[in-house]
């Protein structure tokens, strides 16, 4: 009876190791995004400044690595010839050309203008493992991309709107 006792001591005890494991694993995750640090970019602003420079909406997203809802987002269905800048910072990020309907109801390019001005890392949060896009000058979150796009490329980089701004026409 008592060796039994201690069987399922050792059986609870184990289970709550388990937990723990898994949260050493998560930090260790988070280690690995550290590499990516408020140094890593060129405009560094506190919270407050950003607050006071972006609406509501640009703030949850590109400061709190928000999601706007699916098919809300003002860009989403814009095929306008164009350019779309961090509506943060201004960096040119995507040109119209590489736009198209994903149907995934947010924004969708087959690539940035440019690789040097935008910053992809790890993201293992909601227990899935996707890759952020972040602005490379000002650090604002854009969203994410994925294996599924079209050519030329096979990637989508899902863009929430409300990172963006949009200037018609500009090459
Ligand atoms: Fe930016």
């Amino acid at each position: 009876m008592l060796i039994n006792l201690r069987k399922i001591c050792v059986v609870a005890l184990v289970s709550l190791m388990f937990p723990a494991c898994a949260q050493q694993t998560g930090n260790q995750n988070n280690n690995k995004k550290a590499t990516v640090t408020m140094d890593t970019f060129e405009i560094k602003k506190s919270n407050e400044e950003w607050r006071k420079q972006l609406s509501p909406v640009q703030f949850g997203i590109l400061r709190e690595k928000g999601t706007e809802r699916p098919f809300t987002g003002e860009y989403d269905h814009l095929f306008e010839e164009g350019t779309y800048f961090c509506a943060a910072c201004g960096t040119e990020l995507f040109k119209s050309k590489s736009k198209y309907n994903s149907g995934c109801g947010w924004p969708a390019f087959y690539e940035p203008s440019t690789n040097k001005n935008i910053i992809e890392k790890k993201d293992y949060t909601h227990g899935m493992v996707r890759t952020e896009v972040m602005c490379a000058k000002c650090g604002g979150h854009l969203g994410h991309v994925f294996n599924d796009g079209p050519q030329p490329t096979g990637l989508r980089y899902c863009i929430n709107s409300g990172a963006l701004k949009f200037e018609e026409g500009k090459k």
